[in-house]
């Protein structure tokens, strides 16, 4: 291919941001920006109110103090227990400082949130939240009913439209267009409904794209959840951090995986086992079912291998509501009943919901300051950040969650760092004014993986290598992990690999956009899935969500360090906890105990 040609047909668009990803990080940080005059291009494959972000339930968390006691400083040190001392310290300080004031400003934006009798923001009890520094339960969840998620989402995407911010709807980003000195100046994207590639110039690129849920057979994530993003920054060179973290959430809907929301449990829901026990207070005295994520799939998960578990095949937990009264479900979980209702014909009002932990979140992701930067490694052992390049939300890792993360912290590290990253990018660009001219080259490897479009393998369709993907990571890199298992697991993702350039595309002439979208896709989790299966066999120690069963203690003397793997090379290497806060004193590790 004569690649300059090649390059010189694509058309361009030129603007000062490019933001990949309509998330309420993304739209958080278009926000800031095109609130600053500046122009902006924000790139979804969906339409913005179709992200992630909609389906949030419970709630974001905020020390606002409504409901009992609280301050940002027990917010800090609940997070850092929860994170199991992974998170770096000074960005967790960051994040709950800016907490009360950034939910504010979502209120004056015009998120609907569920009101006290005071008319004061409602706030519910979530896992891991506690008054002074490990004492009685924190109710720190502002929510609005069981749909947060929906109304941040849906204010932001408004503001935005009243801000001018210019929307590529329907747009697949492909790759990052990173020059030979290593500045990013914007991405090959391509347009979903024509087919046709369009190259986005840009000062600044914020990568946005959201978590990698689609990883598991069962998870709680939209499908579109597939980790572009992060394999895109793989793939540019820049490596991925913490990936052996994956957060199992301990309510998924059984054998399916939907989510039943950790708000079941705030507002007085709890688990039971085929004896009708509550087991949870064998597992965690002091906090029962309101624990850490991490203990309570733990837990269900040996309550159901130790034969506890109910139903015909002992293999889910249940979770009962029917005692909280007609009234609070209507009110307060209004959206969880109708997935109940939905999706297995329960109303739970009168009946418990079978319960099975399920593929959540992703801790791990693109390296970050707390300005959004992303960093790369330097010489000496340093870090640099990549110039013009910024990540927020669940594709990246500040690291305000470190091992676990804790409900509520999610849709508050977008809300926070999608500003931060904002004002970081404003300032930049007072240095960087002009746009670079980009060498052609710099895309080629881009287009060569296109060109693979044209070749029809003869091999297995894209949806069933991807299941086949998805049951190989459930099955040999679940909530409990040994180096057998994740060594089989290794070889087995690296085999599929290999299998993609042979993938069968349908009736070639015939496929629609989709297909091959699909195919970038899961290109995109292959490599994501090895990122995570290598750092979980090289993690020798359990902390957080990494269970290591031939390891079963934390071990902070060799590994309380973050990991970061590269593709290229296929090395997983590692960098300190930032384990000094900005402006109060650390909080050193000590043992973990709900
Ligand atoms: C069911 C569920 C319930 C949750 N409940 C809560 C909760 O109550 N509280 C909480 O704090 N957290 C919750 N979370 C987690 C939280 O919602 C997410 O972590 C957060 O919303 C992620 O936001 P984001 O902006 O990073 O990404 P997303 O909202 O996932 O958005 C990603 C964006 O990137 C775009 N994109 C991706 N790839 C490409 C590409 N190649 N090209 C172009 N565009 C692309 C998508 O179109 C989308 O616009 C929940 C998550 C789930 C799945």
């Amino acid at each position: 291919m004569n690649l300059s040609a090649g390059v010189a047909k694509i058309p361009r668009r030129s603007f000062d941001n490019l933001v990949i990803g309509a998330g309420g990080g993304g739209l958080r940080a278009a926000l800031q920006l095109a609130r600053a005059d500046l122009t902006v291009a924000v790139v979804s494959k969906v339409f913005p109110t179709r992200s992630h972000t909609v389906a949030a339930q419970g709630g974001v968390n905020a020390a606002l103090a409504n409901v009992s006691e609280d301050n940002w400083h027990w917010h800090m040190y609940d997070t850092i227990k929860g994170s199991d001392y992974l998170g770096d310290q000074d960005a967790i300080e960051y994040m709950c400082r800016a907490a009360s004031r950034m939910v504010i400003e979502l209120e004056h934006m015009g998120v609907p949130f569920s009101r006290l009798d005071n008319g004061k923001i409602y706030q519910r009890a979530f896992g891991g939240q506690s008054q002074n520094f490990g004492g009685d339960q924190a109710s720190r969840t502002c929510a609005a009913a069981d749909r947060t998620g929906h109304a941040i989402l849906h204010a932001l995407y408004q503001q935005n439209l009243k801000a001018k911010t210019h929307f590529f709807d329907e747009f697949f980003a492909i790759d990052l267009i990173r020059d030979k000195d290593q500045s990013v100046l914007g991405a090959l994207v391509l347009e979903i409904e024509t087919g046709e590639l369009l190259i986005i110039e840009a000062k600044t690129t914020l990568i946005a794209t959201g978590g990698v849920g689609q990883l598991f057979r069962t998870n709680t994530n939209a499908r579109i959840n597939t980790g572009d993003g992060m394999a895109m920054a793989l793939r540019s060179g820049i490596p991925l951090q913490d990936m052996e973290f994956f957060q199992f959430h301990p309510t998924g809907i059984a054998g399916k995986g939907m989510l039943i929301s950790e708000g079941v449990r705030g507002e007085g829901g709890y688990l039971i086992n085929r004896d009708g026990e509550r087991f949870m207070a064998r597992y965690a005295p002091h906090t029962k079912d309101l624990a850490s994520r991490d203990v309570v799939s733990r837990a269900i998960a040996i309550e159901v291998r130790e034969g506890r578990g109910c139903g015909e095949n002992k293999d889910y937990v249940l979770l009962k509501l029917d005692h909280l009264g007609a009234d609070i479900i209507k009110k307060r979980l209004p959206n969880i009943r109708e997935i109940a209702m939905t999706f297995l014909g329960i109303d739970p009002i009168t009946e418990s919901i079978p319960v099975f932990p399920t593929a959540h979140y992703t801790m791990g992701g693109i390296p970050t300051n707390r300005y959004g930067q992303v960093m790369q490694s330097a010489a000496g052992g340093a870090e640099e950040a990549v110039p013009g390049l910024y990540a927020v939300g669940e594709c990246a890792c500040v690291s305000v969650h470190g091992a676990n993360r804790l409900g509520g912290n999610s849709l508050l590290d977008i809300i926070v760092f999608g500003r931060a990253a904002a004002n970081h990018i404003i300032s930049y660009l007072e240095e960087n004014r002009y746009h670079k001219a980009f060498d052609e080259t710099s895309m080629a490897a881009s287009l060569e993986r296109l060109a693979r479009w044209d070749r029809q393998g003869e091999g297995e369709t894209v949806s069933q290598l991807r299941s086949e993907l998805q049951a190989v990571m459930e099955d040999y890199c679940g909530v409990f992990r040994t180096e057998d298992v994740l060594m089989t697991g290794v070889s087995k993702v690296k085999a599929i690999k290999l299998r993609l350039s042979n993938v069968y595309l349908q009736d070639h002439s015939k496929v629609f956009n989709t297909a091959r979208i699909e195919l970038l896709e899961l290109e995109n989790l292959v490599d994501i899935a090895i990122a995570t299966v290598e750092a979980a066999l090289a993690r020798c120690e359990s902390r957080g969500a990494h269970s290591r069963i031939d390891y079963p203690k934390r071990d902070d003397t060799h590994w309380l360090k973050h990991s970061l793997y590269h593709l290229k090379e296929g090395v997983v290497d590692y960098k300190p906890v930032r384990m000094k806060p900005i402006s109060v004193a650390s909080f050193p590790p000590k043992d973990r105990v709900y």
